[in-house]
C-alpha cells in the first residue's frame, strides 16, 4: 500500500494555545510546567490527527516552543557566547533568552536575528557561528518527544533539519569549514536514534530548491556519505520548489527515500520515479502545504496512477511540506458560509485528503473523490468567483494604462508647484500611535456596540488629534493617523470583493506571534471607496496637504491566501485596477500625494534568480497600474521597510514613484549606496528615526544621517521621515522624536541653503 505522511504539523495550536501559553509563561503568570503541560497536550492532539487520518508515522521534533532552528542551535549546542554570560539555571530561560533577549530568569541581551524562513511568511532565528564554533550533542528534547510518541503508542517518524541547511542559514564567514565537525554530531545523533524503535528519519535539505554554489552542493554529497552509513533509513526532504539543476544531485546521495514538492515542482516527481535507485522510496508532496484550497484528488490521482505502477509501495504520499504554513482546522471556521468552506482544507483536512488519495490509489474511496470532485466543480463554476466585468477590464488594459503621462522630472515641476514644501520635507509613514482608546473603539464598532455614526464620531476626533499634533510640530505633509485600520491588509481585505477573511485561520509568524492572512477567493473588485472619506475629513482639518494612505497590489497578494485557479500576476493586476480607482478618487477628493505601500515586493521574489525577472516585471507593473491614472501634480509615494534594496533597486526604479520612503537609520544610511550607485532618479525618504526602539533620537543623530544622506543623494531630493509608521509607538516617544526630527531637517536647510552659491 502508498505509504502516508506530512513533513511536519503546525504547533501554535488551532485556538492558539501554544500563543496564550508561551505569553503567560513570559508574563510570569504560568510556571514552566504548566507551559509544558500545553506543549504535551499540543504534540499529542496532532499527532492524534496523523494516527486517525491513517497516516503510517506521526512526525517527531517538528514542535518547538519558539522556533526548530533554534531547537537545532540546543540540540548541536552552538550557542553564541554571549548567552553564557548570564545564564540561568532554566535551560527553558536560555532558549527564550537567545530568541527574545530575556525571558523570567537569566539576564537580558541581544537576541538571535530572525529572518524569513525561505520565501514563507515565517520566521526563523539566525544561528551564528565563527572559526571558534564547537558542536555538542543535547538530544533530550528530541528523545524525549520520540518516547512521548512511542508511549501514545505511536510510529515516530523524527524530523530534523539537515547539515548543510543548517550551515547555509547560518551568519558567519567560512560556514562549509564547520561542517566536518558538524556531522561528526549528526553521526552521533543518529548511533543514538539507532536505539530507538523506529525506522525512518526525515531529514530536511531544502537549500536544494535553491541556485547552490558548487561547493555546496559538494558539501551535500560530503554530509550524506558521512550519514548513510548507520542503520536508520533517512528520507532526505526537500520543499518549496522544483530542483532542477539539484534533482541529479538529489539522486545520486546514498539516502532510502526523497521527499519532493509536487505542488512547486510539477511534474519533477515523474522524472525522479524514473531514476529512482531501485530500494529507494519517493516521497511526492501532492498536497499544498502553503495554500488552504482542497485539492483536486482526481487530477492528483491520475497523475500519481503511473508512478504508482512504478514504484508499488516504494510511493509515499505527503503535503508538499510542513502543514506549519496553514492554519489548523477548518471546523473551527464559524463566519464561512456552505460555498466557501466547501472550498478549503486546512491542515487536518488535508490529512484527510492524503487518505483518500491512498484509498484511490487503492481503486477505493469512490465516495469522497466523487465528493472531491463535486467540490472542486463548483468551486470552478461558481459565479462568486468569476466576475466577466473584471476579466473584461483586465483584457482591456493598454500600456499607456501603466504608465504616467509625463516623464518624473516633468512632474516633479507640477508637484512642487501644487506643493510648494521647499527644500528637506517632512512626512511620516502612515500610523500613529494605536492607543488603547482606539482600539476599544474598533472593538466595539466590531462587536456592535457602536453604531456607524459614534464610531465614525470616534474615529473623526482621533484623525482630529493627530492632525492638530501634526500642525503643532510642524510637519510639512500629513496623514490622517491609519486609526480606523486593525492591519494593513486586513483592511483592504474586508472591504474588496473577492477577499474573505477567516474568523481563526492562524499561521505562526514568529514565536508566539500569528497572523491571519485574508483570503483572495474570486475576481477582485472594490464595490465603493475604501479610505477616500477619512482622507477627505482629515484634509477639511488643515491648509497643509494630506497625504492619502494605501497598502499597495503586491503586498495586498503577498501576504494573503491567493486564489490556485489562475496566475498570481492577475490577481494582482485585478487588485491593482481596484487600487487605481482608489487612488483616482482620493485625487478627485483633492489629496495632492498619495501613498501606496509596499513592504511585501522583496519577499514576492522567487528562491531562483532566474525567476525574478518575470516577477519583478508584473509586480512592478501591477504597482504602476494603480498608480498611474493620477495627473501631475498628483505626487505618488511609496514604502518599504527593509534594508535590502541591492538586488532590487532596478525595480524599485521601474516602480516609478515619485517619492520612496525606506528604511535606513539602523544602517546609518549604508544602503543609501545601493539608490546612489544605480543613480537612483526619483526622491528618497530615507529614515531617520528607528521607529523599532523605543529611544527617542537626538536632533544631532538625526542631522548626522541627513547629512550622510545628502552626500549620496541631492538634497533637492531627499525627504526627512521616520523609518517606518509609527503606531506600535506610544506618544510619548513620538511627540519628541518628531520635534527632533523637524528641527533637524530646520537645521540642515538653514545650512544647505547657505552654501547655496547665490
Ligand atoms: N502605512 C503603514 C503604517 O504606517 C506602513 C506599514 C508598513 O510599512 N509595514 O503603518
Ligand atoms: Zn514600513
Amino acid at each position: 500500500m502508498t505509504g502516508l505522511h506530512i513533513p511536519g504539523f503546525s504547533r501554535i495550536g488551532a485556538n492558539r494555545e501554544l500563543k496564550f501559553a508561551l505569553e503567560r509563561y513570559w508574563r510570569g503568570e504560568a510556571d514552566a510546567t504548566e507551559l509544558q503541560q500545553t506543549a504535551r497536550d499540543l504534540r499529542q492532539r496532532h499527532w492524534q490527527h496523523q494516527q486517525d487520518a491513517g497516516l503510517d508515522f506521526v512526525s517527531v521534533n517538528d514542535f518547538s516552543f519558539y522556533d526548530h532552528i533554534l531547537d537545532h542551535i540546543c540540540l548541536f549546542g552552538f550557542a553564541p557566547s554571549r548567552f553564557e554570560a548570564g545564564r540561568s539555571e532554566s535551560d527553558l530561560d536560555n532558549y527564550f533568552r537567545m530568541a527574545r533577549g530575556r525571558a523570567p530568569s537569566g539576564e537580558s541581551t541581544h537576541a538571535l536575528e530572525m529572518t524569513k524562513w525561505f520565501d514563507t511568511n515565517y520566521h526563523y532565528l539566525a544561528p551564528e557561528v565563527s572559526a571558534d564554533t564547537r558542536f555538542s550533542l543535547h538530544p533530550e528534547k528530541l528523545l524525549a518527544e520520540i518516547d512521548e510518541a512511542l508511549a501514545l503508542g505511536h510510529a515516530p517518524k523524527p524530523v530534523l533539519v539537515g547539515p548543510v541547511t543548517l550551515l547555509w542559514l547560518s551568519r558567519g564567514e567560512n560556514r562549509l569549514s564547520l561542517l566536518p565537525a558538524l556531522l561528526e554530531q549528526y553521526a552521533a545523533l543518529l548511533k543514538q536514534l539507532e536505539q530507538k524503535p523506529i525506522s525512518w528519519l526525515q531529514i530536511d535539505e531544502p537549500i536544494l530548491a535553491l541556485d547552490l554554489p558548487s561547493d555546496w552542493q559538494q558539501a551535500l554529497r560530503t554530509a550524506y556519505a558521512a550519514l548513510s552509513a548507520g542503520e536508520l533509513k533517512l528520507l532526505l526532504t526537500t520543499y518549496f520548489g522544483d530542483l532542477r539543476d539539484n534533482l541529479e544531485l538529489a539522486l545520486s546521495l546514498p539516502v532510502a527515500g526523497l521527499h519532493l514538492d509536487a505542488v512547486r515542482g510539477g511534474e519533477e516527481f515523474r522524472q525522479a520515479a524514473e531514476r529512482l535507485g531501485s530500494h529507494q522510496i519517493l516521497s511526492v508532496g501532492i498536497i499544498d502545504g502553503r495554500n488552504i484550497w482542497k485539492s483536486d484528488l482526481n487530477t492528483a490521482l491520475e497523475s500519481l496512477k503511473p508512478v504508482q505502477q512504478q514504484l508499488g509501495s516504494r510511493l509515499w504520499l505527503s503535503s508538499s511540506c510542513s502543514l506549519l504554513h496553514v492554519p489548523v482546522d477548518l471546523d473551527r471556521e464559524s463566519t464561512l458560509d456552505a460555498d466557501q468552506r466547501s472550498w478549503f482544507a486546512f491542515a487536518v483536512q488535508k490529512l484527510s485528503e492524503l487518505r483518500v488519495l491512498q484509498q484511490g490509489l487503492a481503486g477505493e474511496g469512490q465516495e469522497a473523490l466523487a465528493a472531491n470532485a463535486e467540490a472542486v466543480g463548483a468551486r470552478r463554476a461558481s459565479k462568486r468567483i468569476h466576475k466577466p466585468q473584471v476579466a473584461a477590464r483586465l483584457n482591456a488594459v493598454t500600456a499607456e494604462d501603466s504608465r504616467r503621462a509625463t516623464p518624473y522630472q516633468e512632474r516633479a515641476k507640477a508637484q512642487q508647484q501644487r506643493l510648494n514644501l521647499g527644500l528637506l520635507p517632512t512626512t511620516t509613514i502612515g500610523s500613529f500611535p494605536q492607543t488603547a482608546e482606539i482600539r476599544a473603539s474598533r472593538a466595539a464598532f466590531r462587536r456592535g456596540e457602536l453604531d456607524f455614526a459614534s464610531y465614525e464620531d470616534r474615529m473623526q476626533s482621533h484623525i482630529a488629534d493627530c492632525v492638530k499634533r501634526q500642525e503643532a510640530l510642524g510637519i510639512d505633509l500629513l496623514v490622517h493617523g491609519e486609526a480606523e485600520r486593525n492591519d494593513m491588509v486586513e483592511y483592504f481585505g474586508e472591504q474588496l470583493d473577492g477577499y474573505l477573511t477567516t474568523a481563526n485561520g492562524w499561521v505562526q509568524s514568529y514565536g508566539s506571534r500569528c497572523v491571519k492572512p485574508p483570503v483572495i477567493f474570486g475576481d477582485v473588485e472594490r464595490p465603493s471607496a475604501m479610505t477616500v472619506s477619512w482622507s477627505r475629513y482629515a484634509q477639511s482639518l488643515t491648509e497643509k496637504p494630506m497625504k492619502g494612505m494605501l497598502t499597495g497590489p503586491i503586498t495586498l497578494l503577498q501576504w494573503a491566501f491567493v486564489r490556485d485557479d489562475q496566475p498570481r500576476s492577475d490577481t494582482c493586476r485585478q487588485i491593482a485596477l481596484a487600487l487605481r480607482d482608489e487612488v483616482c478618487d482620493l485625487e478627485q477628493a483633492g489629496i495632492a500625494a498619495i501613498q501606496i505601500d509596499e513592504p511585501a515586493l522583496r519577499e514576492g521574489l522567487p528562491l531562483r534568480r532566474g525567476d525574478w525577472k518575470t516577477y519583478l516585471d508584473w509586480a512592478t507593473e501591477s504597482f504602476r497600474l494603480s498608480a498611474s491614472g493620477v495627473a501631475d501634480d498628483c505626487q505618488i509615494h511609496t514604502h518599504m521597510c527593509y534594508s535590502e534594496f541591492n538586488d532590487i533597486i532596478e525595480a524599485v526604479a521601474a516602480l516609478d514613484a515619485d517619492v520612496i520612503t525606506i528604511e535606513t537609520s539602523r544602517s546609518q544610511m549604508q544602503l543609501l549606496d545601493a539608490f546612489e550607485a544605480f543613480e537612483y532618479p526619483n526622491e528618497i525618504g530615507p529614515g531617520v528615526y528607528d521607529i523599532h526602539s523605543p529611544n527617542v533620537p537626538e536632533v544631532e543623530e538625526m542631522v548626522d544621517l541627513i547629512e550622510k544622506a545628502a552626500a549620496r543623494i541631492p538634497a533637492q531630493r531627499l525627504w526627512v521621515n521616520p523609518d517606518c509608521g509609527l503606531k506600535t509607538r506610544q506618544w510619548e516617544e513620538v511627540t519628541p522624536a518628531l520635534e527632533r526630527m523637524v528641527k533637524a531637517a530646520a537645521i540642515l536647510r538653514d545650512r544647505l541653503s547657505l552654501s547655496e552659491p547665490s
